[in-house]
């Protein structure tokens, strides 16, 4: 806004002048006052020249800031980059910006080995769910499919929409101590900002639709998404019975946001070994490992 305002201005200093030959076109047709008339001195040339390149100058770094600052964590500042392992990995990422402390201090953490759940008759997620656009994304952590508007699941009288959805092996989250091949995480909001994380285990099996659907439109490169021609259904990432276990938790990437209401459905699905393959060649391993129950309640359908 600085740029817009400075260049803005110019016009009102040289209006007069002779000496520019890209007056602008807007020059009055009124004579100016006769004190305006005077050429500029190569002094006050100059002085306009330099303003006009520092405005250039500081509407290119803030145009770069810009950049930079929706650009995806890994391609930031050495401070926001986090991995699954070494330097980087799980048991540093609360020490390695201030902003991800909870990842560390927090004890709603997930993922959690789910156990000793309270079965009782829980309400069924309703899923809202149909055919819709998509863009697949490659984001230097995981394979994430984003979807358009228009997906919802409402649950104990809140409705959340579906973000997005992406995957991890193996699974984060345990069963009894168990981790599966992989997990595929649907994130949702509601319109306060909660978050509502469906998770649907993954194991070897019978080939995937959608998961095949996914891996069609695989990325080529990091940060750059694959915009299909197609629609993708989100129910097809579904197990057919629809008991779960619930409880809260967080998001299991930094900043490890609390506050996030977990859904995870008791029957996987199944891919194919080589679908299994295919991931595991981008992506070995990216699970955060469990964190403590400390003393939460897990219910499950009965
Ligand atoms: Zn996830």
């Amino acid at each position: 806004m600085l740029a817009t305002t400075v260049l803005a201005k110019e016009p009102e200093r040289r209006a007069g002048s002779r000496v520019l030959v890209s007056a602008p076109k807007e020059e009055p047709k009124k004579e100016p006052p006769k004190e305006a008339r005077r050429p500029l001195t190569d002094a006050e040339v100059a002085a306009l020249v330099k303003l006009r390149l520092e405005a250039m100058r500081r509407a290119r770094a803030k145009a770069a800031a810009a950049k930079a600052a929706e650009s995806p964590p890994a391609g930031r500042h050495a401070s926001n980059h986090w991995s699954y392992e070494g330097e980087a990995g799980p048991l540093r990422w609360g020490k390695i910006n201030p902003a991800w402390a909870k990842c560390d201090s927090g004890n709603r953490q997930a993922p959690i080995d789910i156990r000793d759940g309270i079965r009782v008759d829980l309400e069924p997620v309703a899923f809202d769910y149909q055919a819709s656009a998509f863009n697949v994304l490659n984001n230097g952590h995981t394979v994430q499919v984003n979807v358009a508007p228009g997906n919802r699941i409402t649950l104990t009288g809140r409705s959340y929409e579906l973000q997005q959805f992406h995957f991890h092996r193996p699974s984060e989250e345990k069963v009894n101590g168990r981790a599966f091949d992989m997990v595929a995480h649907l994130v949702h909001k509601d319109d306060e900002g909660r978050l509502a994380v469906v998770a649907v285990l993954i194991e070897g099996g019978t080939q995937h639709a959608g998961i095949q659907a996914v891996w069609n439109n695989l990325p080529l490169e990091k940060h750059e998404p694959v915009v299909p021609v197609t629609t993708f259904d989100p129910a097809l990432m579904l197990p057919a019975r629809r008991d779960y276990y619930t409880f809260m938790g967080s998001m299991t990437t930094p900043p490890c946001t609390e506050g996030v209401l977990w859904i995870v459905m008791k029957e996987p699905i199944q891919a194919s070994p080589q679908q299994l393959d295919i991931f595991a060649r981008l992506y070995p391993m990216n699970a955060r490992p469990v964190q403590a129950l400390a003393g939460r309640l897990i219910k499950e359908s009965n």
